[in-house]
């Protein structure tokens, strides 16, 4: 069973929705470098480096797509090969059987049914095979076109712990989140969370007594 981060409240603080803002304000000011760590240049790009980065590292997809993106440039591309090549091209990001069928049948369906361009809207992201509501909202967000919030572990982890959600279920988490924060920020959000929870709320020890949301946080320790 999923540990409930929300048992950790302790403390008494405002409403949630008095806290969002000065949360958001908080976070953009220590983490003013927070953004998507997967390097990508182009549309076609990103979405491939997401797909990829499922159960991997960013640092991880970014050694892959180094050499990847050099010889991939098109949809196009990724079909001209043998399946096996390009299971062997994408090997050290794991699962690589299923994200190459998935990124085999993306391609696909991008020159069928989307003239090769990547689609912005989270409904036809969807459609595409292998591409589930978390890589769509990922993409639409980078694009400029935040449509829903993405629900990483770190973002689940730090918003039960902010008091923001007391669901389990991604799904839900994210419908609560899109309650609570204004839509200009639906993009940048999950960056600054992403980010809090690297380098200070820590999944297994977090260091409250240098946390910024101390005074606004249920689960702080000091
Ligand atoms: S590190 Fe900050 S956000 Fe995390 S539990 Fe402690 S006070 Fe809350």
């Amino acid at each position: 069973m999923p540990r409930s981060y929300v048992r950790e409240a302790r403390k008494r603080v405002a409403p949630k929705n008095e806290r969002i803002r000065p949360i958001i304000e908080r976070l953009a000011a220590e983490h003013s470098d927070a953004k998507i760590a997967l390097r990508y240049r182009t549309e076609l790009e990103l979405l491939v480096s997401v797909m990829l980065s499922a159960q991997t590292t960013d640092v991880n997809v970014n050694r892959v797509t180094e050499k990847l993106f050099e010889k991939y440039r098109r949809p196009e591309d990724y079909l001209a090969v043998p399946v096996e090549e390009l299971e062997r091209d994408i090997h050290a990001t794991g699962f690589f059987r299923q994200k190459t069928k998935a990124i085999r049948g993306t391609m696909q369906m991008l020159l069928e049914q989307f003239d090769g361009v990547v689609p912005r809207n989270i409904d036809e992201l969807v459609r595409l095979p292998g591409v589930a509501r978390k890589t769509a909202n990922v993409v639409a967000a980078e694009l400029g076109d935040p449509q829903g919030i993405v629900v990483d572990t770190h973002v689940r982890r730090l918003s039960q712990r902010l008091g923001l959600t007391k669901q389990e279920d991604p799904v839900k988490i994210e419908r609560d989140l899109m309650k609570l924060v204004p839509r200009e920020h639906w993009g940048r959000f999950p960056h600054l969370l992403i980010w809090h929870g690297r380098r200070v709320c820590i999944a297994r020890r977090p260091l409250c007594e240098q946390c910024v949301l101390a005074d606004l946080c249920p689960s702080s320790l000091v």
